[in-house]
């Protein structure tokens, strides 16, 4: 029965995502491990041992940062929703990535009203962060990452853009395809996919503007609570 075929289709599912988290958390793991027997050798310069430390700690937030995006695709609603303060998620999200937008030397510009918004605020970061992540890491040198948000009505509008290498019309249509990525073994291709779950359940749209070498824009359009 076709009650029967929906059943198993579930746990193929499920299976297959599981596969793909634990081999997607293997690789930083691994990584991690690597590390930490090397930092057993006692005769490491402390600069040496700081490096590894590093490296260590960026591999524990990638592995959380895959697991996370994972789960939205299990779980795409949060347990609460509650009403969030647009301006304060996104100085939440400001603080996270600004010590990358300093590393990449990406200059970050706001301009943001004071409007509220209904979802979890959990997955709102995990969606901001991960969309300003890709406009930092677009963006080699002299970077600018603007966020700014436009009130109309009932509705808010958030622009996220960036003056980076910009993406194709085939770049663009392919968006949140689980896997696609164009950064190789530094990219999950699962970080768009996560966000425009999220921006789904939370009743928003997504629109994407970019051009090669020119740039792009992600401008979110959501609700306001009201
Ligand atoms: P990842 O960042 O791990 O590659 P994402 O799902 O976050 O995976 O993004 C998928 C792909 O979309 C990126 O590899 C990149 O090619 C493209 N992309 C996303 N945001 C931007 C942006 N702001 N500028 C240029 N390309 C982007
Ligand atoms: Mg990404």
């Amino acid at each position: 029965t076709s009650k029967r075929v929906l059943k198993a289709e579930k746990k193929e599912a499920v299976s297959h995502l599981a596969s793909s988290i634990s081999h997607e958390v293997r690789n930083p793991m691994t990584t991690v491990r690597g590390f930490l027997q090397l930092m057993l050798h006692t005769d490491l310069s402390e600069d040496k041992k700081k490096q590894f430390l590093e490296t260590s700690i960026d591999e524990i937030d990638r592995a959380n940062d895959i697991i996370c995006d994972y789960l939205t695709f299990a779980k795409p609603t949060p347990d609460q929703v509650e009403t969030l303060s647009l301006k304060e998620e996104i100085e939440r999200t400001l603080q996270i990535i600004t010590p990358l937008a300093n590393m990449n030397g990406v200059e970050i510009k706001t301009n943001i009203n004071d409007v509220t918004i209904k979802g979890g605020n959990q997955f709102l970061q995990q969606c901001l962060v991960n969309m300003t992540k890709n406009c930092i890491e677009a963006m080699p040198e002299n970077g600018q990452l603007s966020i700014d948000t436009k009130t109309e009505r009932d509705k808010v509008l958030l622009t996220i853009s960036d003056n980076g290498k910009g993406m194709s019309e085939e770049q663009i249509s392919r968006l949140g395809e689980p896997y696609f990525t164009t950064k190789g073994s530094e990219g999950t291709g699962l970080g768009m996919m996560a966000s425009m779950k999220i921006i789904e359940s939370m009743n928003g749209k997504l629109n994407v503007k970019s051009r090669l070498n020119e740039g792009t824009s992600f401008i979110i359009e959501f609700p306001t609570a009201e």
